[in-house]
C-alpha cells in the first residue's frame, strides 16, 4: 500500500508538470514511472523562460500541497512521532503511514530542488538564467553548475562511502551533458529545411532485391539502412536489423519485400528540420527517406544531423575568433547553401 502510495504521489507529480504545459499548449505524450522518480515527456520544451519556469516549479509545488495537506492531518490526529522513533537502524522505517508519505512528499521536494539537471531544479535555474542571457549559454551555465553538483555529490559518496550518492552523482552528470547537447543541437539546427541535413547519395533497393543484394550493399559502402523503391515510389525501409533478422530465418536468397517493413515515417525537403528530427527519433527506424512527391530525394539519419551540428560548431567557432567578412555567413560553407 505504501509503494502504490508514493508511485501515486509520483504521478500526481507528474501530472502537475503535464498540467501547467497544457496552459501553454503543449501536449504530454507519455509519462513514465522509474525507480527514481517519473518522466513527463513534453511534446516540446516551452520556449518562453517564464512558461519554463512555471512548467518546471508545477511538479514539486504538488508534493508541497500533499506534504501540507498530511501535515495538517497528522497535526489534527495528534502530532508527529518523535524523531528518535522515526529513524531507526537498518532498512526499516517507524512512524504512521501519513508520516512516512508526508517524508516521502518533503524528500521529493528537496531532491527536485537541486540546481541540476535532469532535476526540476535545473531547469528552473536555466530558465532563470535564460531571462537574460539567451537559451544555450543558460542551459550551458546550468549544465555546468550541474555538474559541479554531481561531483560534489561524487566526492562525498565516495569519502562516505555511501553508494546511492554516487549513483545520484553519475545520473545527475550524465543528465547535464545530455541537456547541454540537446539544447545545442536545438540552437544548431533551429530555422534549417530537411534537405539541408540530408543524406543525397545513396543507393536503394527494389522489392524484388534478395538479401544477398542488401548484404553486399552493407559491406561495400557505408550505407547500412536502405529505402526499397517500387515504380519511383518508397515503398518500405530495410534496415541492418531487419536484413540481419532475415537472414537467420531465411538465408541470402530470400527476397527484400519480405523483411522490408512497411510502417515507416517520411518527411519533406521544405519542412523544418528538428520536427523531421523530433519524428525520426521517436520512431523506431534508425533512417527516413525524404520525398519529394513521390520521388526519394534523400534520406535522414540522427547521425547525419549530428554530423552537420559539429561542422557547424566548427564553422561558428572559427567565425567568433575570426572578426566575420562582410556578405558572409557560417552556413555558406556547407553543402546545400546558396552560392554568392
Ligand atoms: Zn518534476
Amino acid at each position: 500500500m505504501f509503494i502504490l502510495a508514493v508511485f501515486a504521489v509520483v504521478v500526481l507529480h507528474e501530472l502537475g508538470h503535464a498540467i501547467a504545459a497544457r496552459q501553454y499548449g503543449i501536449k504530454t505524450r507519455d509519462i513514465t514511472l522509474l525507480p527514481i522518480g517519473g518522466v513527463a515527456r513534453l511534446e516540446r520544451i516551452p520556449e518562453k523562460p517564464a512558461q519554463e519556469l512555471v512548467v518546471a516549479v508545477a511538479g514539486p509545488l504538488v508534493n508541497v500541497v500533499i506534504a501540507a495537506i498530511l501535515f495538517a492531518g497528522i497535526m489534527a490526529t495528534g502530532g508527529f512521532t518523535p524523531m528518535g522513533e522515526f529513524i531507526r537502524e537498518g532498512p526499516e522505517v517507524g512512524g504512521t503511514f501519513a508520516e512516512r508519505l508526508f517524508a516521502v512528499n518533503v524528500g521529493l521536494v528537496l531532491f527536485n530542488m537541486i540546481p541540476a539537471f535532469p532535476m526540476d531544479g535545473g531547469r528552473v535555474l536555466r530558465a532563470l538564467l535564460a531571462m537574460t542571457t539567451d537559451y544555450v549559454d543558460a542551459t550551458n551555465v546550468a549544465a555546468l553548475i550541474g555538474q559541479g553538483i554531481a561531483f560534489l555529490f561524487g566526492a562525498v559518496g565516495v569519502l562516505g562511502q555511501n553508494p546511492w550518492l554516487l549513483f545520484i552523482a553519475l545520473f545527475v552528470w550524465i543528465g547535464a551533458a545530455a541537456e547541454a547537447s540537446v539544447a545545442q543541437m536545438r540552437a544548431a539546427i533551429a530555422g534549417l529545411p530537411v534537405r539541408r541535413a540530408m543524406i543525397r547519395e545513396f543507393t536503394t533497393l527494389a522489392p524484388t532485391d534478395t538479401l544477398r543484394t542488401a548484404a553486399d550493399h552493407i559491406v561495400r559502402g557505408y550505407q547500412a539502412d536502405f529505402p526499397v523503391v517500387e515504380d519511383g515510389k518508397v515503398v518500405g525501409i530495410l534496415t541492418l536489423q531487419d536484413l540481419l533478422s532475415g537472414l537467420s530465418s531465411a538465408g541470402l536468397d530470400a527476397s527484400v519485400r519480405e523483411f522490408m517493413r512497411t510502417d515507416f515515417q517520411s518527411a519533406t525537403p521544405r519542412e523544418p528540420l528538428d520536427r523531421a528530427l523530433s519524428r525520426l527519433r521517436e520512431g523506431e527506424c534508425p533512417v527516413m527517406p525524404v520525398v519529394d512527391g513521390e520521388r526519394v530525394v534523400g534520406l535522414l539519419t540522427v547521425e547525419n544531423v549530428g554530423e552537420l551540428v559539429m561542422i557547424r560548431e566548427a564553422v561558428r567557432t572559427r567565425h567568433e575568433a575570426v572578426p566575420k567578412p562582410l556578405g558572409e555567413s557560417p552556413t555558406d560553407a556547407l553543402p546545400g547553401a546558396p552560392v554568392r
